[in-house]
């Protein structure tokens, strides 16, 4: 009889509070043939917490390639294994996009464990819009690279997210300086852990509050709301309001502008903001 294939488990892991591990990622933990980490050390401490024991296999940026060979064989032969990243999300800024695209193009069952996320942590406590938002990862280090983020988060009309390493802290302010004028910014700072905070503030406010600041962060920056619309469809009523409400018109004049511009009666318009 043929031998069933295996299924790779994404488990998500705390990013502080060792808490922060769901039931099911637990059982899964428990229930695997061999647990897949970054850093085998700091997953040991994880699992001694949790008193669970299982092989560990190491799997991080400089060995990806070779060691999803392995895995994959593993898991052919019928071994379920757990993907682990050092916190948080594997994938999100961490190892497993190569195994996992590789076992999509074997067939092989990818079950993802949900869990902690700084980028969604972030956003979800920083009181900046949830609805739309783009996830930049780290902003890169070359400097044309790094230009063309920056435009792009000057430009946005959509949350951005970003994270950032404590030691870069201060030069990426400085860039940011130079594009936000009074945006909103949220640097999200040490999530779940005991000095957890968030800094809210526009940009000028929030240098003058992080000097020496350490730990992990979350960048989160309020959309672009003055970046002219080509097309009004793409946003919604209410962000249509507010990009003219920002100009300073009046209640009257704003709704005549947004029935313009959507090519509606002023009416229909009105209807929607008669509590406003
Ligand atoms: N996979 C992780 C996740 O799901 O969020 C992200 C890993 S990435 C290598 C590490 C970055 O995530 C840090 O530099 C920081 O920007 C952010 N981060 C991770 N843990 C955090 C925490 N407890 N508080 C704030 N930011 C955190």
């Amino acid at each position: 009889m043929q031998k069933e294939i295996g299924r790779l488990y994404v488990v998500a892991t705390p990013i502080g509070n060792l808490e922060d591990i769901t039931l099911r990622a637990i059982k899964v933990l428990e229930s695997v043939d061999l647990v897949v980490a970054e850093d085998t050390r700091h997953t040991l401490k994880l699992l001694n917490h949790l008193e669970i024991s299982k092989p560990l296999m190491s799997y991080h940026r400089h060995n990806e390639d070779i060691k999803t060979h392995s895995i994959i064989e593993k898991l052919l032969q019928g071994e379920n294994i757990a993907l682990v990243s050092d916190a948080g999300t594997p994938g999100i800024c961490d190892p497993g996009e190569v195994v996992i695209k590789e076992c999509i193009d074997r067939q092989i069952e990818v079950v993802p464990i949900p869990g902690a996320c700084a980028l969604i942590n972030a956003l979800i406590a920083s009181g900046v819009s949830t609805k739309e938002f783009i996830f930049l990862g780290f902003l890169p280090l070359n400097k044309k690279l790094r230009k063309e983020k920056l435009d792009e988060i000057k430009n946005a009309r959509k949350t951005v997210i970003f994270y950032e390493a404590p030691h870069k802290l201060l030069s990426t302010l400085d860039d940011l300086r130079e594009i936000l004028e009074d945006r909103q910014v949220v640097l999200a700072r040490e999530l779940t852990k005991i000095y957890e905070e968030f800094i809210r503030g526009n940009i000028n406010e929030i240098i003058s509050k992080a000097q020496n600041l350490k730990g992990e962060m979350v960048f989160i920056i309020e959309a672009n709301s003055d970046v002219q619309e080509d097309n009004w469809e793409d946003i919604s009523i209410e962000e249509h309001y507010k990009f003219y409400e920002k100009q300073g018109l009046s209640k009257k004049d704003i709704i005549k502008k947004i029935a313009k511009d959507r090519g509606v009666q002023k009416n229909e318009i009105y209807q929607k903001f008669v509590d406003f």
